[in-house]
């Protein structure tokens, strides 16, 4: 029925500092509703908005991402942004990975409502719109109108490359797990059970200068 549809790979870039349950959550959504046949995790390398000394070690950022996947078949880890150099651009990356899986490859951008909001402000922003399709996680209840109103008349030019979607996860975030773990308070229900581990055996976020 579907066969000569091209193939659905989802891209789901972040800082992943850590990775958790709302990254999962949401990747797994997309691929059933979607069905998109692998989604890619690409932990950035230098995040353009964050201090270098606010974000983990990519060695770090990459193994819990790692962890959290590796049960599950259809989701990849993808070093391309941390083995470039400079910042990690989002416009780089799809340009890489398209090159990578070739034309018969549709990419669905996987991103929370939160981020969806900034993509203008992102390097070649509006031309994101022309090399993907954008998934967008949406907290239940709540439609589309936080970033549509963000992204103006693009929002209605690509509205068939704009796709919402609910997940129920969408409370959990990483800075949230940060400064629980500073704070002493337990986050580990938050996130895969080796993440967790690898969090307490290397000692991450424990200390004020780490990250917020
Ligand atoms: P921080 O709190 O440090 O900003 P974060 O939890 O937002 O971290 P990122 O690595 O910045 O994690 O996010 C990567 C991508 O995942 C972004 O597109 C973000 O919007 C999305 N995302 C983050 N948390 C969730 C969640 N709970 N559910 C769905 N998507 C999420
Ligand atoms: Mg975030």
């Amino acid at each position: 029925m579907m066969r000569n549809r091209k193939r659905r790979i989802g891209v789901m870039g972040g800082t992943f500092d850590p990775i958790h349950y709302g990254h999962l959550v949401a990747a797994a959504e997309a691929v059933e509703e979607f069905g998109l046949e692998e989604v890619v995790f690409v932990p950035a390398g230098q995040p353009p908005h964050k201090q270098p000394e606010a974000v983990s070690d990519a060695v770090h950022r990459y193994m819990m991402t790692v962890l959290a996947t590796v049960a599950n078949d259809v989701f990849t880890v993808s070093r391309i942004d941390i083995d470039r150099p400079g910042p990690s651009y989002t416009v780089d990356t799809l340009a890489e990975l398209q090159r990578r899986y070739g034309p018969d490859t549709e990419l669905y951008f996987i991103t929370g409502a939160d981020a969806m909001s900034q993509i203008l402000q992102w390097k070649d922003g509006a031309s994101l719109f022309e090399m993907c399709h954008f998934i967008a996680a949406t907290r239940p209840g709540y439609g589309l109108m936080g970033f549509k109103k963000a992204l103006g008349p693009i929002a209605q030019q690509f509205k068939d490359r704009i796709h919402p979607l609910q997940v129920p996860a969408l409370a959990i975030s990483s800075s949230d797990i940060r400064h629980r773990i500073r704070q002493g308070r337990s986050a580990r229900y938050l996130l895969p059970d080796p993440v967790w581990h690898y969090i307490m055996k290397n000692g991450l976020y424990r200390w004020p200068n780490s990250s917020t």
